[in-house]
């Protein structure tokens, strides 16, 4: 594999007032490489992947996503965002809009495509999660994982270089989980450079290159998925795997 340090997060730290949620994080991913990250509940997992898109702002510490300061007062925040696909847990679509409608918004609106272009582009990414027959479905008319899946086309319709996943499947009933994963598990086989926090762990030690697991705003501890979950060198992260496995 490259080592291109294609995200270089190093010693971010941010608080919310006065209480301090991420303590000096550092990880590095190159191009193509799947990162998951793991921890309970408040540890940080979610500011943390809000912080590589802006949508929240770290106080301290440097994001350099694929040569550029992402924390620089100068970046250009729309075109990071453009660059960085977001799928978060609940799926936020547009109730009046179509599939397609929900999944060509972004282009047309932001990359200025043509109605048709846009549409076109749609069709594309809503065949390539496996709803190409359901292309002017309602959100309501779809099961949530389906509407999960128009999530992630969105998301994907907008050519990022890196997707960003906030526990993509906890708000599904169990039988509809194994589908978005299946979806997930696609992208990684195509070679998407994809940061993941989430609690499946069959899924994490399959595609992870690297699981880093966050406790209280810290890194415990990271390392391929061998390594975490069969000879964790810290206690804690032991402790937290029994607990959720
Ligand atoms: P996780 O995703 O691992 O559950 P979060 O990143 O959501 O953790 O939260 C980390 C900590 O930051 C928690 O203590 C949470 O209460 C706090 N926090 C998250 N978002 C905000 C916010 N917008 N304002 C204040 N505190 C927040
Ligand atoms: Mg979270």
């Amino acid at each position: 594999m490259s080592d291109d340090d294609f995200l270089r997060v190093a010693d971010v730290s941010k608080w919310y007032g006065d209480e301090q949620v991420l303590h000096d994080v550092s990880f590095e991913m190159d191009r193509g490489d799947v990162t998951v990250l793991i921890g309970p509940s408040g540890s940080g997992k979610s500011t943390m992947l809000r912080c590589v898109n802006r949508l929240a702002e770290a106080q301290e510490g440097s994001i350099r996503l694929d040569g550029e300061e992402v924390l620089s007062p100068d970046l250009d925040v729309n075109e990071l965002r453009r660059e960085v696909g977001m799928v978060f847990q609940g799926f936020n679509l547009f109730a009046h809009l179509t599939a397609v409608g929900n999944v060509a918004l972004g282009p047309r609106r932001v990359l200025d495509l043509s109605g048709a272009e846009a549409r076109e582009r749609a069709e594309a990414q809503l065949e390539r999660v496996g709803l190409g027959d359901q292309l002017d479905s309602y959100p309501a008319e779809l099961s949530g994982g389906q509407q999960q899946r128009v999530g992630i086309a969105r998301a994907l319709a907008m050519e990022p270089k890196l997707m960003l996943f906030d526990e993509p499947t906890s708000a599904l009933d169990p039988e509809l989980i194994g589908e978005v994963l299946e979806v997930m598990h696609g992208l990684v086989d195509e070679g998407m450079t994809m940061l993941v926090v989430t609690h499946e762990m069959s899924f994490a030690r399959a595609v992870a290159d690297e699981i880093v697991f966050l406790d209280d705003g810290r890194v415990v501890e990271r390392g391929p998925p061998e390594q975490l979950f069969e000879r964790p060198e810290r206690d804690r992260t032991g402790r937290f795997l029994e607990r959720i496995a």
